[in-house]
């Protein structure tokens, strides 16, 4: 019996490098996206350039997606999801679906790469005026203008003279249950600061932050450069709203460092919105029956030790998918489920073969 292949579900960031690892290891992957394209949030959303080294963000997808596309190794599915699922570690039987067309599939082991959504900040910010105000905009509203050139307030359609992020929006909240940080979004605002900074010199751009979480290398690649190069304005303190004075928008909260109230007139006011299990994590947790935490992100059983287990053995799971994460945790952690994946693989041909 030949070894069964490794089915992996989303063809974001995680998806395509757990396929690569398995490719170049000599195994076989079945790569399962429900979009028509590779390329995850960072290609779908429209992301501009890429934390810490502003990359360009649809070069750096295609660049994944090349590696796997047309390698024997991978075969990669589009327009497809896994509807149903049943067997056990060693040999798995799936259902994909791709329109009306539904195929069974078997896989030794399964890695579950279906990543995260945006917070939807109209959801329970209200009092941040999304859906109301045309200049309240998101951090990925702004990516797609910076990928245009074109950073302008959309009630308008003129260049902002002074533009500002609220942080943790939709993370860091008790109040709507998101208790977690999203890790990715202080790194996000302060790249997309500096990038405003570049490309509108006159335009004034302020961060309000509750604290600033930037980890790693980040500090010096994009935190210390916003503020000494570009000029970028930190505010710690707290926007408690949005409101709208004339043609502009007025932030009102307390500025806590130097304990007093503040209320700034801005023309873009960009929220900084953190990361919630997508709608295919939550649904593909189900179908494999595999654990998920209290925010719904899938759950793995290793604790710090062990990023990708989940509860049900020969099932993985990476990426964002089990938790806020950037690029190179999404990456990091699809590298370790391609390798406990292919454990589980060879445990299991090696027994039939007996
Ligand atoms: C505004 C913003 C900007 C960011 N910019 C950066 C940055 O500059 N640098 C950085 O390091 N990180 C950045 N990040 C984080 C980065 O986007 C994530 O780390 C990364 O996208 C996670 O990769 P992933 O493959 O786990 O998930 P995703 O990118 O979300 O990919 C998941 C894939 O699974 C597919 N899928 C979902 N459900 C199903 C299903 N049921 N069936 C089949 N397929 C399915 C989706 O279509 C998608 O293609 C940013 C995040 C935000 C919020
Ligand atoms: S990364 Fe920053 S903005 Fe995002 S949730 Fe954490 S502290 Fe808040």
């Amino acid at each position: 019996m030949p070894e069964q292949p490794i089915l992996i579900i989303g063809g974001g960031p995680a998806g395509m490098e757990a396929a690569r690892a398995i490719a170049d290891l000599g195994y076989h992957a079945i790569l399962v996206e429900k979009r028509s394209r590779l390329g995850g949030t960072p290609d779908d959303a429209g992301y501009a350039a890429l934390t810490p080294d502003f990359r360009n963000a649809g070069e750096a997808m295609a660049e994944m997606a090349a590696r796997i596309e047309n390698n024997p190794f991978v075969q990669i599915k589009l327009n497809s999801t896994v509807t149903a699922a049943s067997g056990s570690a060693g040999n798995f039987e799936v259902t994909l679906q791709n329109g009306a067309t539904a195929e069974q599939v078997k896989a030794g082991a399964v890695i579950i790469a279906t990543g995260f959504q945006h917070f939807d900040p109209g959801r329970e910010t209200q009092q941040y005026g999304y859906y109301e105000f045309d200049d309240v905009i998101t951090l990925v509203d702004l990516e797609k203008m910076l990928k245009a050139h074109k950073v302008v307030r959309p009630s308008n359609g003129k260049p902002p003279e002074r533009l500002c992020f609220i942080q943790c929006v939709g993370s860091r909240d008790r109040q709507i249950g998101n208790e977690y940080c999203s890790k990715v979004c202080c790194g996000i605002a302060s790249k997309e600061a500096i990038e405003v900074r570049q490309q509108l010199p006159n335009c004034k751009v302020f961060i309000f932050y509750i604290d600033m979480r930037m980890y790693g290398y980040w500090e010096n690649q994009i935190y210390w450069p916003a503020q000494e190069k570009y000029k970028v304005n930190y505010v710690k303190g707290i926007v408690t709203e949005v409101l709208k004075k004339g043609d502009r928008l007025l932030i009102r909260g307390e500025d806590t460092t130097m304990g007093r109230p503040m209320e700034i007139p801005m023309d873009i006011v960009v929220l900084s919105v953190g990361m919630e299990p997508s709608a295919g994590t939550r649904e593909l947790a189900k179908i494999f029956g595999v654990q998920q935490n209290k925010y719904k992100f899938i759950e793995t059983i290793g604790g710090a030790l062990d990023t990708v287990t989940t509860n049900v053995e020969g099932v993985f799971a990476c990426g964002a998918a089990t938790g806020p994460a950037d690029l190179e945790d999404s990456v990091s952690s699809a590298a370790a489920a391609a390798m406990k994946a292919i454990a589980v693989v060879r445990k299991h041909h090696v027994k039939a073969a007996a």
